[in-house]
C-alpha cells in the first residue's frame, strides 16, 4: 500500500513539474519581460476592432493584432457608474484601482474637480523607480486623460496645465523619458492661465519642449514634443529606438484615438495603429517583451449589414457632406450610437507574460499582468474606500 501510494505521489509530482515547465503555445513560456509596450486604442471596443478589419481589409480577422495568441475581456466600469471615460479607464489599467470618471490615477476617495484622492502609483512610476526608461506617445493632447493617467495624478482630467507640469516633477525616477503628443494650443492656454508657458517650463527644468518631432535633436535621448498634431507612427518608432538603448528595459505606452463619432476617421485610425503595431513587433524580441493591445472603454458602433466585396461604409460621404451631427448615425451597413458604452473591451497580448491575459477580468487586472510580467510585486496594497 505504502509503495503504490509513493508511486502515485511521485507520478503526480512529476506531472505537476512537467506542466509547470511546459512551454506556452506561442513559445514564450513563462519568461520574464524586460520591456512592456501597451497600445491603447481609445474607444475601440470589440465591435470597432471587427469593423476596422472589414473596413481596412475587406474581411474579418485580418488585423495584425487579431493574430495574437492571448485574449481576454476587460471590464472597465468606474466605482459608481456602468460606463467609463478615458480617465477612469486608463487609471485602472495603470494603477490596478478602479476610480471615478474624470479622475486621473487617484483613488475613488477623489471628488472630481473638488478634492484630491489618494495618489495611486502607476505602472510607469514603478518602472521609473526601478530604473527602466519610459515613453508615452499620444495622437491626442499629451495631457488628456489617457496619457495623463500614466504619469500624473489629478482630481479632474480638465486640469491639463497642471497635469502637463507634473511630467517635469516626477514622484519616482526622472519621469517620462520620451513624451510626445498633441494638444499644444490647449495646454499652452492653460499654462498661460497658471502664469507660465512652454518656454518657462523648459528653462526651469532644463528640458526643451518642442513643437514638432522634426525639431528634436538626434542627440536628445529624452525628447518632449507637444505638437498641434503628431505623426504617431514616426513618433512611436523614434521612441522605440531611444528606449531600446535602455540597459534595464523599458515601458512604452502608445495611445491612438479610435472614437467612431466620425466612423471613417475612427476606423482608419485603428487600421493605421494596427500597421504600426506590426512594425513595432518586427523590431522587438518577444522572448523579453510583452505587447498588449486594449481599449479604455467601448463605443456604440455596430455592423448590422453589408456583404463581401462591397464597401462597408456605403453612405458615409453623403452623411459627411450633410454635416448633420445627430446622436445616432445610420449608414447603410453601420449604425453608430455616438457615445461610450459599458460592455467589456478586448485585451490582446503576445510575448513574455502574455499568457496571463485570458478570460473575463476587471480592467485593474492589466496592472497585475504587467507587474507580474516583469516579476515585480506591488507595494503594500492601498485601496482607499469610496466616499
Ligand atoms: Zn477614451
Amino acid at each position: 500500500m505504502k509503495h503504490s501510494l509513493f508511486v502515485r505521489t511521485s507520478a503526480a509530482l512529476f506531472l505537476m513539474l512537467a506542466l509547470s515547465t511546459s512551454a506556452y503555445a506561442d513559445g514564450t513560456g513563462d519568461r520574464r519581460a524586460r520591456n512592456v509596450i501597451v497600445f491603447l486604442a481609445d474607444a475601440a471596443g470589440v465591435s470597432t476592432v471587427h469593423a476596422a478589419s472589414l473596413y481596412g481589409h475587406g474581411e474579418p480577422l485580418r488585423l495584425h493584432v487579431q493574430q495574437w495568441p492571448h485574449l481576454g475581456l476587460s471590464e472597465m466600469s468606474p466605482v459608481d457608474n456602468w460606463k467609463s471615460d478615458s480617465a477612469n479607464g486608463m487609471s485602472q489599467i495603470m494603477t490596478g484601482v478602479k476610480t471615478r470618471n474624470g479622475v486621473i490615477s487617484q483613488g475613488p476617495d477623489a471628488v472630481r474637480g473638488e478634492k484630491d484622492g489618494t495618489p495611486m502609483k502607476t505602472v510607469l512610476e514603478y518602472a521609473e523607480e526601478r530604473g527602466l526608461r519610459t515613453g508615452v506617445i499620444s495622437s491626442q493632447s499629451i495631457a488628456d486623460a489617457t496619457p495623463a493617467a500614466t504619469y500624473a495624478h489629478a482630481n479632474d482630467r480638465g486640469k491639463q496645465g497642471e497635469i502637463f507640469m507634473q511630467a517635469f516633477t516626477p514622484r519616482h525616477g526622472d519621469g517620462v523619458d520620451v513624451l510626445m503628443g498633441a494638444g499644444r494650443e490647449r495646454i499652452g492656454a492653460l499654462l498661460a492661465e497658471a502664469g507660465t508657458g512652454f518656454e518657462e517650463l523648459a528653462r526651469r527644468h532644463r528640458r526643451p519642449i518642442h513643437a514638432s518631432l522634426e525639431e528634436v535633436d538626434a542627440s536628445n535621448a529624452r525628447p518632449v514634443v507637444v505638437a498641434d498634431s503628431l505623426d504617431v507612427h514616426a513618433a512611436t518608432l523614434r521612441a522605440l529606438e531611444l528606449l531600446q538603448d535602455s540597459p534595464e528595459g523599458y515601458l512604452l505606452v502608445v495611445e491612438w484615438d479610435a472614437h467612431t463619432d466620425d466612423v471613417r476617421k475612427g476606423l482608419q485610425n485603428l487600421v493605421d495603429l494596427d500597421r504600426l503595431i506590426a512594425e513595432v513587433e518586427s523590431r522587438v524580441d518577444l522572448d523579453e517583451t510583452l505587447l498588449v493591445f486594449t481599449a479604455d472603454h467601448s463605443f456604440g458602433l455596430q455592423v448590422d449589414g453589408g456583404k463581401r466585396g462591397e464597401p462597408l461604409l456605403a453612405g458615409y460621404d453623403e452623411w459627411k457632406q450633410a454635416g448633420v451631427r445627430e446622436d445616432v448615425v445610420r449608414l447603410e451597413n453601420v449604425m453608430v450610437n455616438r457615445t461610450h458604452t459599458a460592455e467589456e473591451v478586448m485585451v490582446l497580448a503576445t510575448g513574455a507574460g502574455a499568457q496571463r491575459v485570458r478570460g473575463y477580468f476587471p480592467g485593474t487586472h492589466l496592472f497585475d499582468v504587467m507587474l507580474e510580467a516583469w516579476g515585480w510585486s506591488p507595494d503594500t496594497p492601498v485601496n482607499p474606500a469610496a466616499n
